[in-house]
């Protein structure tokens, strides 16, 4: 256990006890410090942690004060959880060590962004299986599951994980593994936003230098055929093929815009060919690439506030296409991916970690552009009301209600982390809308 930092006075005290840089409003570089992707915040401090005792220290300062507290890696939450008003963020981004230790097991501070971490690790010819995008963050990906390229092939980044450091909300800072504290090991993989702050990872790297990846285009008037064929083959595919299919808003191109399943295969590419005969072939544009080169990045415009809702689904059936299908023309702004899971995904037991549902086949996930009126938003919402998955992924919700953390945590890893919450944070110290409450005995 590290000492608990005793922070009683004000901002100059903090600054006299991080190592990082401290932010208040007013200040140079506040503004730029105060927002994440999807939301402005206006917090009372930004602390840049530059080490665990850091996090301890802004810990401490919150508590003293009883502040609200905030996480954040990367920033790029739909729900804005990387910053709030009024209170402390804690930003681990200067923790961004990728250090490869023995047996190919890395280990990743939780500031890193994955990109980065792809890249580094690509040099000596490793790989994480961890999300699509560069820029988004290894604490926040981490602390939903991290569903990536690999994901078939891999499974979760959370899978992989073999230890964490973790600053509860008592001020410890915990190495955690599968014989120290395995509780809080078992909750940190799907939950770490309610337990504590990650500050590294130590996670096996596979030897995957490179991966077939691209994308297959067929024509829009084929979306229904290449859909369901698509659902059809990604359910009993070999591992490692993990794939999406990827509808683009009807607004688009006078709705015309062809339907594209992208791919990524850690193994051999003969496992595409019934891909090619799904519909009428446009655009074949698979090639062998680094697999650093897969992560890529998206830039959004400032004010954008898309509305973000997925969902889980154990199995596909053709009505579910005509609805999604349906829902598109009906909600124009509206893109929807829709990523097949199974294969080392399914694999684990669902209780091996508190990212729940491991017999989800699918993901519909599903993003209305821009920042949406108040019709479109409540089409919907209305749309996903009928829709009823089995269950939720946590890190792609941008309104989230009581009802999703339901759907992300099912009954009986709820009340183990409600648990588990009462034991390391009683005082909900660490609590957003996604996050589980403590349950007293
Ligand atoms: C463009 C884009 C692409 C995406 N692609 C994928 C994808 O391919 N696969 C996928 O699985 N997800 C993906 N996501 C979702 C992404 O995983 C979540 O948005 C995630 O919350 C972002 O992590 P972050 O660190 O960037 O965010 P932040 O906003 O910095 O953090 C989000 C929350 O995570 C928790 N958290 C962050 N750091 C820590 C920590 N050190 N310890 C404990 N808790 C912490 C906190 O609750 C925090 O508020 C994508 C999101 C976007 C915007």
């Amino acid at each position: 256990m590290t000492e608990f930092v005793v922070v009683g006075g004000g901002i100059d005290e903090l600054r006299g006890v991080v190592r990082g840089e401290v932010l208040v409003a007013g200040e140079a570089g506040y503004a730029e410090a105060a927002r994440v992707v999807m939301a402005e915040g206006r917090p009372g401090v930004v602390v840049r942690c530059a080490g665990a005792a850091d996090v301890v220290a802004a810990l401490r300062y919150a508590e003293a004060r009883d502040l609200p507290v905030a996480v954040r890696s990367g920033g790029h939450n739909a729900a804005g959880f990387g910053t709030n008003d009024g209170g402390v963020v804690i930003d681990v981004r200067p923790m961004d060590e990728v250090k490869v230790l023995p047996d190919d097991v890395v280990r990743v501070g939780a500031g890193a962004a994955w990109g980065d971490v792809a890249a580094r690790l690509g040099k000596l010819g490793l790989a994480i299986s961890s999300g699509d995008t560069a820029s988004v963050g290894v604490g926040g990906l981490m602390a939903g599951g991290g569903i990536g390229w690999m994901v078939r092939k891999h499974g979760l980044a959370i899978d992989n994980v073999v230890s964490a450091e973790v600053v509860t909300a008592d001020g410890a800072v915990r190495r955690v593994d599968a014989v120290n504290e395995p509780e809080l090991f078992w909750g940190l993989r799907g939950a770490a936003g309610s337990l504590g702050v990650v500050t590294s990872y130590d996670i096996t790297a596979v030897r995957q230098p490179t991966v077939h990846y691209g994308t297959l285009l067929y024509p829009w008037t084929q979306t229904e055929q290449v859909l369901n064929g698509w659902a059809e083959y990604a359910a009993t595919a070999p591992e490692s093929l993990t794939s999406s299919l990827q509808l683009a808003p009807t607004m688009m191109a006078d709705r015309q815009v062809p339907v594209a399943i992208m791919v990524c295969v850690a193994g051999d590419p003969a496992v595409l060919e019934p891909l090619r005969n799904l519909g009428t072939l446009l655009t074949d544009k698979v090639a062998e690439v680094p697999y650093a080169e897969v992560l890529s990045d998206m830039s959004m415009p400032a004010d954008w506030r898309p509305r973000i809702r997925n969902g889980l689904f154990d199995m596909w059936w053709p009505d579910l296409t005509g609805r999604l299908l349906e829902a598109r023309q009906q909600i124009p702004a509206m893109a929807m991916e829709i990523r097949a899971l199974g294969g080392a995904f399914g694999a684990m037991p669902a209780d091996a970690t508190a990212f729940a549902h491991r017999d989800a086949q699918f993901m519909v996930n599903s993003v209305v552009m821009g920042t949406p009126d108040a019709q479109a938003a409540q089409d919907f919402d209305a749309f996903w009301e009928t829709l009823r998955p089995n269950g939720a992924y946590l890190n792609f919700l941008s309104n989230p209600t009581d009802a999703d953390v339901d759907s992300c945590y099912p009954e009986s890893h709820r009340a183990r982390l409600a648990a588990l919450k009462q034991e390391v944070d009683p005082g909900n110290v660490f609590r957003n809308a996604l996050s589980v409450a403590p349950q007293p005995e």
